[in-house]
Order: C-alpha cells, then structure tokens, then sequence
C-alpha cells in the first residue's frame, strides 16, 4: 500500500457471547477478499436487538475475542462499545472511526441474517451512506436483503465462503450440557470457557 490509499478498515461487531469458529472464518475471509489494512472486532456493550438475555460479563467477552484473534496481527480488539453507556448503535461507531480516521474506507463485516435484518437498524440509510457493507454469501448465492435495503443503492461486497453452521446459542446450549467445544470455538476460547465455568447449566440460557 502506499501513502496516499486510504485505510481499509473492516467493522465487525457481534455480542460474541462466545467468539466462535464461524466469527473467525467471517473474519479471515473479509480481511483476504477485500485486502483490509485492520479488522476491527468490536464487541457490543448493550444490544439493542438481544434485550431478551443478559450478556455474559464485557470483561469475559472482552478476554474471549484477544483470545480468538491471536495470530493475526490485522485483527484489533476494539472494546468502545463496551466502554460506552446506553445500547450500541453502529452508526455512532462507525461515526467515531470517521472522526479518528479522516478518509478511511469502512466495510462493515456481517452474516446474512443481519443483512435481512438491517432495515430495522438506527440510521441505516446514513449507516449505507458512510460504509460498504461486506456480507457473508450463504452456499455461495448472493446475500439478500429486505426490499427496503434493496431499493437503496448501497455499496456490497460479497464474501465467498463456505457455511459455518456454528452459532454463539449452540455453543452455550453445548457448553451447558457439558459437550465439547472443539470445532466450535478456538482451543484458547474453550479453555477459557472451561477455566471460568461460562455457561454452565444455571446460568444458560
Ligand atoms: P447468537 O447465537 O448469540 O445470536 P451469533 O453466533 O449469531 O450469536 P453474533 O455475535 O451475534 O453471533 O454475530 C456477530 C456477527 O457474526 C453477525 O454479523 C453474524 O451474522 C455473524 N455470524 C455469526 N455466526 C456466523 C457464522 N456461523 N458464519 C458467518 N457469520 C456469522
């Protein structure tokens, strides 16, 4: 790269309520298919749209995505959002990178369920305005978004990769049933999981 490109920033937030095998590969195939300079993860302090479950601790959330980005020095562990009060609004994110990096490109990383699901987003059609979107193809078809997104012109970049049929629910059902965590998480993730007894049967959900 030379000086006068400007950054390519990914944005990659999530409740991470455990990083998973899927996160990571959604991650690695953004940081290669679009040639980013970072990957930010961001973890979500309070998500406006997972009000029925109270997120396991920030600080073990926090500890779990260093743990699952180890190796990759492009990664970043960004953790503003748990740092701010009230719930987490991307736009208000994506905003604050705007201002801490002037010129920047921001694709903001996500799966396909939340591409359905980003009409119902705060500000989304500044949200369009301000980032392209970089969306997870499903079995290698086009991601596809809710008629109100696709009558905006939006930036997209599709992310070829396989489905992962690994979620954060899965693994806290697992995690509660005592099974293993292998091939869902990264070893480090399920050792810290095991260490601080997450999810255990009470506390399942
Ligand atoms: P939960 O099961 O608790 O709802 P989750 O597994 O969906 O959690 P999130 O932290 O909510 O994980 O996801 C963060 C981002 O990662 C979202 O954009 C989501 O679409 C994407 N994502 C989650 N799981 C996968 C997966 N298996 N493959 C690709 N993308 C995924």
């Amino acid at each position: 790269m030379t000086a006068s490109q400007p950054l390519r920033i990914g944005v990659f937030g999530g409740s991470f309520d455990p990083p998973h095998l899927g996160h990571r590969a959604l991650a690695d195939t953004a940081l290669r298919t679009l040639a980013l300079d970072e990957l930010r993860w961001l973890p979500a302090g309070r998500p406006w749209q997972k009000s029925d479950r109270v997120l396991t601790d920030a600080t073990h959330r926090r500890a779990m995505v260093a743990l699952a980005i180890d190796g990759e020095a492009r990664f970043v562990l960004d953790d503003r959002e748990l740092r701010r009060s009230g719930p987490s609004y991307t736009i208000d994110t994506v905003r604050e990178l705007q201002a801490e990096q002037p010129g920047a490109a921001l694709f903001l990383v996500i799966g396909q369920d939340q591409y359905a699901r980003l009409h119902t987003w705060r500000a989304w059609r500044a949200l369009l305005a301000d980032v392209t979107l970089a969306v997870a193809a499903r079995e290698g078809q086009a991601p596809v978004p809710d008629a109100e997104i696709a009558g905006t012109p939006h930036r997209l970049e599709v992310l070829p990769m396989p489905r992962i049929d690994v979620s954060a629910t899965a693994i806290r059902h697992a995690a509660a049933a005592g099974t293993g965590l292998h091939a869902l998480v990264a070893p480090a993730v399920a050792g810290y999981i095991a260490h601080h007894h997450l999810y255990r049967k009470d506390a399942a959900h």
